[in-house]
């Protein structure tokens, strides 16, 4: 099965069971400032949940685009270290607005998973908040999980909240054993970090609504709100043990080998490196899609460091001119049907690319140089000085994160805060810098009307009272 039939299915499933199809929001979050992106199948649901929107409906399925690279979930250093994290991935979840509870969110999931899927009951792998005996139950008694495949784990991963206050609730996790061959041990255990027990599916039962003060009092309609990835769900369904493995991952990292002349197996550091430029080129022309510009700062900033990173692996596979911008054609390929905005884009995004790409190339080769030299000259132990890492930001255009990236593996340093120091005396010199040409520049005719009647004078603040109505 391929990876736009296995997310049809989880549609159709789910419509099956009454739910409406809903289609994936922007990656940009619609009205909440404190979110860099989507990041959940629940964001676009966010006020449904928290009763302040209503809807035609009471159970809801959706395919959502996700970011994970800025801000509480940032998986940008997982990606191309493990084999299941992507900056870009899709989440399919099926929601609950008061509507059906615990019972049913398992049911449904178990039975998607083993009828549906029909996957192995045996592999399967589940965790339940520690105090919620109810969901133990519910997994033991009604679905039938023999006790030494389910664990309870305490509220660091298996309980969740929107924020510090409103809804929140235990979850329940289901994870796929990739067998003994793969490092890692289930849940609970010092090797959970391994791929070996990969969590597929998360169920959040929100079932409290958490005050000011930090009690817990019952929600009224208690909901579900449940995310699978859908990149990790069909590594399972095709038989490998990674993500980058899955048909969409192998047709894009190959578009990567066909613009770089790299085979892909040759060389463990290179296949990182084309599993970061495949995962990185997501991102970018979703983020693009959604209308997020490149810039110094916000959500484009993001972007710029996303592409920036990938302008360094495909320097590392030794392109020396812009190549990213010719894989979205790739994409658009694997996902322009499914998302049109992809498509309906694609000119837009290769050439912003392009533009990025062209000018980023212009530097990288110098940076580097510095940053291997001042690597040279920090030792193993030792610290790149901040006054480096601003130069390489501001005249190489290499953000933090990028160098971080490039020292990682090495017992080296950054000086964050003699960076900031440079970036705060920046930022004056910027202002100071700005009163005075202002007024130098002012156009001559402008000159001409001062000398003419004298300089305007502002009278706001004595004409016009705190209401803003002039006296
Ligand atoms: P993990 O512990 O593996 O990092 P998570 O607990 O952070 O996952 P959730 O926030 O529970 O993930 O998201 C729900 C589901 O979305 C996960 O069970 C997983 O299948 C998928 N998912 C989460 N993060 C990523 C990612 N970076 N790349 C791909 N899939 C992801
Ligand atoms: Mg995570
Ligand atoms: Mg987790
Ligand atoms: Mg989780």
């Amino acid at each position: 099965m391929k990876t736009s039939e296995i997310r049809q299915k989880f549609l159709d499933y789910f419509a099956g069971k009454g739910h409406e199809v809903v289609a994936s929001s922007s990656l940009v979050p619609h009205g909440d400032p404190t979110l860099m992106f989507t990041n959940a199948g629940m964001v676009p649901f966010k006020h449904v949940f928290l009763g302040n929107e209503s809807r035609p409906y009471v159970t809801a399925t959706s395919s959502q685009k996700c970011v994970r690279a800025g801000g509480k979930h940032n998986d940008l250093e997982n990606v191309g270290h493990t084999a299941r994290h992507h900056t870009f991935f899709e989440m399919l979840g099926n929601f609950s607005f008061g509507d059906y509870f615990k019972h049913d969110a398992i049911r449904y999931a178990w039975e998607f998973l083993t009828i549906e899927m029909k996957l192995d009951p045996n592999l399967l792998f589940v965790t339940v908040f520690e105090e919620d005996d109810e969901a133990y139950d519910i997994w033991t008694k009604e679905i039938g999980i023999p006790v030494d495949k389910i664990a309870r784990i305490g509220a660091k991963d298996n309980f969740w909240s929107m924020g510090d206050t409103g809804p929140c609730g235990p979850c329940s996790e289901i994870f796929f054993d990739h067998g003994a061959d793969v490092w890692g041990g289930p849940p609970g255990t010092p090797e959970e970090d391994g791929d070996r027990f990969v969590e597929i599916w998360n169920l959040v039962f929100m079932q409290y609504n958490r005050n000011e003060e930090g009690e817990l009092t019952p929600l009224p309609k208690p909901s579900v709100d449940t995310g699978m990835g859908l990149e990790r769900i069909t590594a399972v369904m095709q038989g490998v043990h990674n993500n980058y493995d899955i048909d969409l991952f192998k047709n894009l990292i190959a578009a990567a080998c066909r613009e770089t002349g790299i085979q892909f197996g040759d060389n463990a550091e290179q296949d990182v490196s084309l599993r970061v430029l495949a995962d990185h080129l997501r991102s970018v022309a979703f983020l693009l899609a959604d209308g997020v510009l490149p810039s110094n700062e916000g959500r484009g900033f993001v972007l710029r460091r996303i592409l920036r990173r990938a302008c360094r692996h495909g320097r590392l596979l030794g392109n020396e001119e812009a190549f990213i911008y010719k894989l979205v054609d790739a994409l658009v390929t694997e996902m322009g049907s499914h998302f049109v905005e992809l498509r309906e884009a694609q000119a837009n995004i290769e050439q912003v690319i392009r533009i990025e790409e062209e000018r980023f190339i212009k530097t990288l080769d110098k940076g580097l140089k510095l940053v291997e030299q001042a690597a040279a000259e920090a030792g193993e132990g030792g610290v790149i000085p901040g006054k480096t890492l601003f130069t390489l930001y501001d005249t190489f255009g290499f953000p933090t994160d990028l160098t971080a990236d490039i020292l990682k593996g090495t017992n080296i340093g950054l000086d964050m805060d003699g960076f900031e120091i440079c970036m705060q005396e920046q930022r004056t010199r910027a202002r100071a810098a700005w009163g005075g040409s202002g007024e130098a520049s002012l156009p001559k005719a402008l000159f001409e009307l001062r000398e003419k009647h004298g300089p305007t004078e502002f009278l706001g603040y004595t004409t016009i009272n705190a209401e803003g109505v002039i006296t």
